[in-house]
């Protein structure tokens, strides 16, 4: 067994290197009908990022060992239960958390969305745009929920949420508020917006499913209280996502699923009933048995993140900026805009094809060029219906491309000529 137990963030040495942390699905090769084979040009990171060779390596070596957590005295129990508790410090680092925050572990963004709607006082008043992610949008009910249009620019979705505090009923609030379009990939003011809702005495918890494989998130300095992101989006496999924020809600609710793990002591209690006292920290909210080994990736993951950020922000920007300058020479093609105004903006990208249906397109594109992108409403359906009414291109879907780690020139390159070549066959 070599894993080694003390294994900590990635050195300040190993920032400074310039190269990009391997993906295994850059290694893909895709037969085409012709008989050839090409590389795969994987442009739908922002659906799941490959899995990183470090994180693939470092879960080899913890399979053998991996056992369930806070149960056992054995020596794979210890392994797991060290390394669990282990990726809450390395989570804690990656977002910049404060002291009292808690980071709890979730199967995704979701799940980390629906666990935060369960938690928050009873009568908070929610302010969200309607052009968020479904998974930020959807986990709220009641007469307190406000579903506000974002406006058009940066400045003004700033105000909107001022006046929408506003006029909330007294009592807790909480805005809720996406990173990173997962349609667009513009950035949002989330620093602007967490002063608003201070200012207003409101929470804000942060959807970071797009923003955090792209850009480094400091809950110190945005002001913000929650945030949620995904393993699978941050180049670590499926099944482990995270909630991290202030512990007082989380602490006060009941927990988000009833079994062991979140319970402390069980009792008989009289009428054939029991009696439970549970537990305060974050395994309150993680009853059953945890996915032990998708946590560690996912804490592998981010670790090769944060020591690797500025190397993949220069890397995506380049690519990102060649395939924007590509575009303007696809007759017909428009791409959708949350906002006038320009600002930062990760490697995703959503456009409409003027005279073609998204989901053929994307099907030649996989078929003929081996190019996987996605098309559809990306469960942001408000978000996109409306973009695409803004472009006038009769369309109800659009097609989304969105850049990562193992995105090459050549990939863009060939994506550019593919569209080119299918506008002038017109098929
Ligand atoms: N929020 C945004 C912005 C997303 O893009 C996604 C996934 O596409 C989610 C939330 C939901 O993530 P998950 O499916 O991992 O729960």
């Amino acid at each position: 067994m070599t894993l080694a137990l003390d294994r900590t963030a990635v050195s300040a040495e190993t920032a400074a290197l310039p190269e990009l942390p391997a993906v295994a699905g850059a290694r893909l090769r895709v037969p085409l009908v012709s008989g050839d084979d090409i590389g795969y040009a994987n442009l739908d990171h922002a659906a799941s990022a490959p899995c990183l060779d470090a994180v693939r390596d470092a879960v080899d070596e913890f399979l053998p060992w991996y056992a369930s957590v806070h149960r056992g005295a054995g020596f794979a129990s210890q392994v797991s239960t060290k390394l669990y508790e282990r990726t809450r410090d390395t989570i804690r680092r990656f977002v910049d958390a404060r002291a009292g925050d808690t980071v709890i572990f979730t199967r995704n963004t979701t799940d980390s969305f629906n666990l935060l709607a369960r938690a928050v006082p009873k009568n908070t008043s929610v302010v969200v745009f309607d052009t968020e992610h479904h998974a930020a949008l959807l986990p709220w009910r009641g007469p307190n929920v406000h579903r506000i249009p974002l406006p058009g620019t940066r400045l003004a979705a700033v105000s909107a949420v001022d006046s929408a505090l506003a006029a909330c009923a007294e009592g807790p609030r909480l805005v809720v508020l996406t990173g990173a379009s997962n349609v667009t990939g513009e950035v949002l003011p989330v620093a602007e917006i967490a002063a608003v809702a201070r200012r207003r005495g409101a929470r804000i918890a942060l959807d970071a499913a797009q923003l955090s494989p792209h850009r480094g998130v400091s809950l110190r300095e945005s002001d913000v209280d929650y945030v949620a992101f995904s393993g699978h989006k941050l180049y670590a496999p499926f099944g482990a996502g995270v909630l991290v924020g202030r512990a007082d809600w989380l602490r006060a609710a009941q927990p988000y699923l009833a079994g062991g793990g979140a319970s402390k002591v069980v009792s008989s209690a009289d009428a054939g009933d029991v009696s439970v006292v549970w537990n305060h920290g974050p395994e309150r909210h993680e009853a059953g048995s945890p996915n032990t080994v998708g946590v560690y990736a996912l804490g592998v993951a981010c670790e090769q993140l944060a020591a690797n950020r500025a190397a993949l922000e220069a890397h995506e920007h380049a690519l990102l900026e060649k395939l924007r300058r590509g575009f303007e020479s696809v007759p017909g093609l428009a791409e959708l805009k949350l906002f006038e105004d320009a600002g930062d903006r990760v490697g995703t990208v959503s456009f409409v094809l003027d005279g073609f249906e998204p989901g053929r397109l994307a099907a030649v594109l996989s078929a003929e060029y081996g190019i996987g992108v996605r098309d559809g409403a990306f469960c942001a359906h408000i978000a996109t219906r409306r973009l695409i009414g803004r472009t006038g291109v009769e369309a109800k879907q659009a097609v989304r491309v969105s850049i990562g780690l193992g995105t090459t020139e050549e990939h863009v390159d060939r994506l550019l000529l593919a569209l080119r070549q299918i506008v002038a066959r017109g098929a």
